[in-house]
């Protein structure tokens, strides 16, 4: 009979849990999975709305997710599992402007009829291009800038590079783009519009299966608990008492990792990298109201002077009688998170966002919201420049049994849950493969 080995997974969200899931199918290991927060669920984690749960950030599923979807099989969940149409708008010039199909691009009055020409025939290539490696080094904005022109750029393409990357918006690569345009063109079912997918009871209900049964397989799970030091000799320090490990697998930011390392010579070039990848932050702003704000489920912001990113009405997709019969919204921005905006107090964020709604909707009344949440994240989105791929970090660091895997370490696709389940999958298969010798 082998000996148990101990390994002990950092970081209870899709990546952690997953890697839990496969590694604990080997009867060997004893498996440990630490997490700070007091909850599972990481980026994807929920909170009670209306008698279910909601994600603190907005979450839905692309057709193109196909390795979620295995393990949302795999675990009895695909009843739970909803796809529906979307409904997508642009917030430009004072007013909300379809945007999901061909036609609605045609009408976009804000840009010049040959911006939305060229638009369309530039995300028509890019859907259908499959070969990315040459986009790497070009950034999105001056790829997309000769092939849409100005116009389409001031009105559709730089407000959405912006909100999503903020000051670091013209250097950003074309392939991670690249990789947002050829998923959503693909998430569409036979010649109907995108469909998107979601959990009824939210994605907590993937969370709790995977922490039912990895549980039964005895992983200990430890909430409410930081791992604040890794250390060369196969031991980690968590809430302050020495643990030891023969795997460690690290899951969180790149940069917090690099904090947990000792200051030792032959860890300087992977720490460097680690350090190397910039984050903004995430705030989104839950609230519910009777008020209905209209029919569409997403809309961009797109105006130049616009304090968020996107306003989405959950349960135009999702319909309201999952929330006690409330509807229920998302307000959310990416930020960097030593700005004054991140860190604004509760209320006078929440005033400088709901005052930018009522010019969106007049009649949006603040009075009536019956539930208001605010929830920040300061590692949301890595920023994905033209040297990125140069920056990723290896999933074996030079530390004996120490592994990172995270999502900075997925290119060109953006991250999603659907990444992390096939990271978590990847990385416990290197680590049985390196305890097999
Ligand atoms: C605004 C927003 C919208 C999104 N929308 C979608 C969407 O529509 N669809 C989709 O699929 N994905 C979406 N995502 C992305 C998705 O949530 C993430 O890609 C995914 O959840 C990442 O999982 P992860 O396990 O890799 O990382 P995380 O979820 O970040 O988990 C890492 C965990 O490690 C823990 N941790 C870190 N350091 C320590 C430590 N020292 N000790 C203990 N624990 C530690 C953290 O608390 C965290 O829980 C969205 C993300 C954001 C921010």
């Amino acid at each position: 009979m082998p000996a148990t080995k101990k390994i002990l997974i950092v970081g209870g969200g899709f990546t952690g849990l997953t890697a839990a899931l496969r590694l604990s199918a080997d009867k060997n290991f004893a498996i440990t999975l630490v997490e700070s927060s007091s909850q599972l669920g990481g980026l994807a984690a929920g909170f009670p709305v209306g008698g279910t749960s909601l994600e603190k950030t907005y979450h839905h599923l692309f057709l193109t997710d196909t390795e979620i979807l295995k393990l949302v099989e795999e675990l009895g969940l695909q009843e739970k599992l909803i796809w529906r149409g979307s409904s997508v708008g642009i917030f430009r010039d004072g007013k909300i402007h379809p945007f999901k199909t061909p036609l609605d691009l045609l009408r976009f009055a804000p840009c010049s009829f040959s911006g939305r020409l060229r638009t369309g025939l530039a995300a028509l290539y890019l859907k259908h291009k499959k070969n990315w490696r040459g986009l790497t080094r070009q950034t999105a904005h001056d790829w997309m800038t000769r092939a849409c022109g100005r116009s389409a750029m001031a009105t559709i393409w730089t407000p959405l590079l912006k909100g999503k990357f903020d000051r670091h918006f013209q250097n950003v690569s074309m392939a991670w783009f690249w990789a947002r345009i050829h998923t959503r063109a693909n998430s569409r079912s036979g010649g109907g519009g995108e469909k998107l997918g979601y959990f009824r009871g939210g994605f907590n209900v993937v969370t709790t299966a995977l922490e039912n049964e990895i549980r039964q397989r005895g992983v200990k799970i430890l909430t409410g608990a930081t791992v604040e030091k890794i250390s060369g000799d196969h031991t980690a320090a968590i809430n302050g008492e020495t643990v030891p490990f023969d795997f460690c697998l690290f899951t969180g930011p790149s940069p917090a990792f690099a904090k947990l390392l000792p200051a030792q010579e032959s860890l300087n070039d992977y720490v460097a990298k680690l350090r190397s990848i910039e984050y903004l932050g995430a705030v989104c702003l839950v609230f519910t109201s009777d008020q209905n704000l209209g029919d569409f489920y997403w809309i961009n912001i797109n105006e130049p002077d616009a304090p968020f990113l996107v306003f989405i009405q959950h349960t135009n997709f999702i319909g309201k009688e999952n929330y006690g019969g409330k509807n229920v919204y998302y307000v959310g921005a990416y930020l960097a998170p030593d700005g004054k905006v991140f860190s604004l107090p509760d209320d006078e964020l929440a005033k400088l966002w709901f005052d930018y709604l009522k010019k969106m909707f007049p009649a949006f009344d603040a009075a009536k919201i019956s539930e208001r949440h605010i929830f920040r994240f300061r590692a949301a989105q890595h920023i994905v420049d033209t040297s990125y791929e140069e920056k990723i970090p290896d999933y074996k660091t030079p530390l004996p049994g120490v592994f990172l895997s995270n999502f900075s370490q997925i290119f060109p696709e953006d991250r999603g849950t659907n990444f992390a389940v096939r990271e978590g999958e990847k990385i416990a298969a290197l680590i049985r493969q390196e305890n097999a010798g």
